[in-house]
């Protein structure tokens, strides 16, 4: 049996949503999922750490004893840290930052006018939860790309979540506690999924240690379809990072691509969840065929075979024939990818030609899973084609812009007129009154 449906749109001639219409998209959406957790989102808003109790029996199968983790646990779990793993983590801590660090943005000053100015000050938001997925997989290096452009934004309160592990006693995975003692980090909560996401929204009055949660301004990070669900629902009540769901992967490839690495790219976003999307876009029908056969040998040695393969026969994957590498284009700015790998002949230049995708991959040795961990980009991404207006989790997604307005009596006189007859061509006297009042004797 296959694994990737073949769509033929080599005689096609699509509008753009047309197109987009025709390219694989998942089942289980965004919105469907918002049925499945409004009802733990109204319950934790109603009975707090109670309903997360009960959610997290239900779901992740385990009672944490404690949903706020004790600082004995965070420190011992560091000191416990596999060197190899904290060195990793090191890295990707450095390269994460390294990247950030060119991101903070200095307060922009103009002068509009002699004595008028307008100043631009960014300021970080002021207390934020961070969620780190940990279901199928428990991933500390999400710890990493939430937390990093949190820290370098200057964000002053961080409190971090992530599911509650039956085999490490009900707290989050060890690994994830040690990225966070890592990173400083000292609140955090054995909590996952909707009930996680309402917890840090709405805070709680007492978290059954005695003390309370105050509720965060806004809640970033990666996380499955509930999660970006849950995300969907709070918004408003808190600011949110972008849809950050199950990952895709979409690899625009020619003649010249190698099948053994497409298909290996493939299988390492497909391993994340059976509602991953893995596509694959090219000119090149064999190319089609000779990544089929290496999905076959290499599916069979994975580790998470099922998963994979049902990620990979899921309506939300496939792969698509194009007439040439401009249709190619279409198809992939059409379906704006998380991550989007471009394996063609001078891919640096078909990558500038993208405009729709999270994160881009250039070239053989740019595979999404460097991304993952270690490139020093980002991997909290959009999914779900919320590409088409939304980018990545960076210093930027921590920061608003504030207007700070400051003219003088002169400034103002030179601004009398146009401010005046606006406010007279709307209809809003008051508006205009407000501004003359300040020149009359
Ligand atoms: P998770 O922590 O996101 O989700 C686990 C939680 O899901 C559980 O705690 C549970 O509360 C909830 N849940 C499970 N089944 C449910 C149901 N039927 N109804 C309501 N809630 C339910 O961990 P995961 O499941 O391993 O998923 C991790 C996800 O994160 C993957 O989909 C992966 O692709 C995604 N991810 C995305 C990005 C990105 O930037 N887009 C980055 C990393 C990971």
């Amino acid at each position: 049996m296959t694994y990737l449906r073949v769509t033929d749109l080599r005689d096609q001639r699509l509008t753009a949503a047309q197109l987009a219409a025709a390219l694989p998209r998942p089942e289980l959406d965004v919105e469907a999922a918002t049925a499945a957790v409004a009802p733990i989102i109204r319950d934790v808003a109603s009975r707090g750490a109670a309903a997360v109790l009960e959610a997290s029996e239900r779901f992740d199968r385990v009672r944490p004893p404690h949903l706020r983790v004790p600082r004995e646990a965070l420190e011992s779990a560091l000191a416990q840290l596999d060197p190899e793993i904290r060195s990793a983590l090191e890295t990707a801590i450095a390269r994460v930052r390294a990247v950030d660090a060119a991101q903070v943005r200095a307060d922009d000053v103009v002068e509009v006018l002699p004595g008028g100015k307008v100043v631009q000050r960014w300021v970080p938001v002021r207390r934020v939860g961070l969620y780190v997925p940990g279901g199928r997989a428990a991933l500390p290096s999400s710890v990493v790309m939430n937390a990093v452009p949190a820290l370098t934004a200057g964000v002053e309160e961080i409190v971090l979540a992530s599911p509650p592990q039956a085999e490490f006693g009900g707290l989050p995975h060890p690994t994830i506690l040690a990225a966070c003692a890592l990173l400083g980090i000292t609140e955090v909560l054995a909590a996952g999924g909707a009930q996680a996401i309402a917890l840090l929204a709405h805070g709680a009055e007492d978290l059954g240690d005695g003390r309370g949660l105050a509720p965060v301004d806004l809640v970033t990070g990666p996380g499955n379809v509930f999660v970006a669900a849950a995300k969907r629902l709070v918004r408003g009540r808190v600011g949110i990072d972008a849809e950050a769901g199950p990952t895709e992967i979409a690899i625009l490839a020619d003649a010249g691509a190698d099948p053994r690495l497409v298909a290996a790219d493939l299988i390492s976003q497909a391993e994340h969840d059976p509602l991953a999307a893995a596509v694959l876009v090219t000119d090149d029908e064999a190319l089609v065929g000779a990544v089929e056969s290496e999905l076959e040998r290499q599916v069979a040695a994975a580790p998470h075979a099922e998963r994979i393969a049902e990620a990979l026969r899921g309506v939300q994957s496939g792969a698509i024939l194009v007439r040439d590498l401009d249709q190619g284009l279409e198809v992939v700015n059409a379906y704006g990818a998380e991550h989007l790998e471009i394996q063609t002949a001078d891919a640096p230049a078909i990558a500038a030609r993208v405009t729709n995708a999270g994160a881009v991959f250039v070239g053989a040795y740019s595979p999404v899973s460097l991304g993952d961990y270690a490139a020093g980009s980002n991997h909290v991404l959009p999914t779900g084609g919320t590409a088409r207006f939304a980018g990545g989790l960076g210093v930027q997604s921590f920061l608003r812009g504030i207007h700070v307005v400051e003219y003088d009596h002169e400034a103002l006189a030179a601004s009398r007129e146009a401010a005046t007859t606006l406010a007279r061509a709307e209809g809003l006297p008051g508006h205009g009154a407000a501004i003359d009042i300040r020149f009359e004797d």
